[in-house]
């Protein structure tokens, strides 16, 4: 099992110093991605690298990508405070709030690439 509990930064801070885990899958298939932490209100518009906490079933190396179907769903770039994220394309995701804390099962996670 993994606890997981969110990242403090100065970022969260800035976003109001709270965050929520969001299940994502992948809008056209339904496969699960990742867990994502999501500081603060608004809507999901990008994935900061290191809020990805869990992933499940998403490709990372070259973009953003489901890897049950392939399909493309957000570019790398980096953001205006120098983090790397993904922007994500229209519809390409579908969030479940899962709480501002998670117990996961353990198989649930595979390793997620190192950042390069
Ligand atoms: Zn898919």
């Amino acid at each position: 099992m993994i606890d997981l509990i969110p990242f403090v930064d100065k970022y969260q801070t800035h976003r109001g110093g709270y965050s929520v885990f969001l299940r994502c899958t992948c809008a056209a298939c339904g496969h699960p991605l990742f867990v994502y932490q999501k500081d603060g209100p608004g809507p999901l518009l990008r994935c900061y690298w290191n809020r990805i906490r869990i992933n499940i079933g998403a490709g990372m190396d070259d973009g953003l990508s489901c890897s049950a179907c392939e399909r493309q769903l957000g570019e790398l770039f980096q953001y205006k405070d120098g983090r790397p994220a993904f922007a994500l394309n229209e519809d390409a995701l579908k969030t479940e709030e899962m709480g501002e804390s998670v117990v996961l099962d353990i198989l649930d996670a595979k390793s997620k690439p190192a950042f390069h």
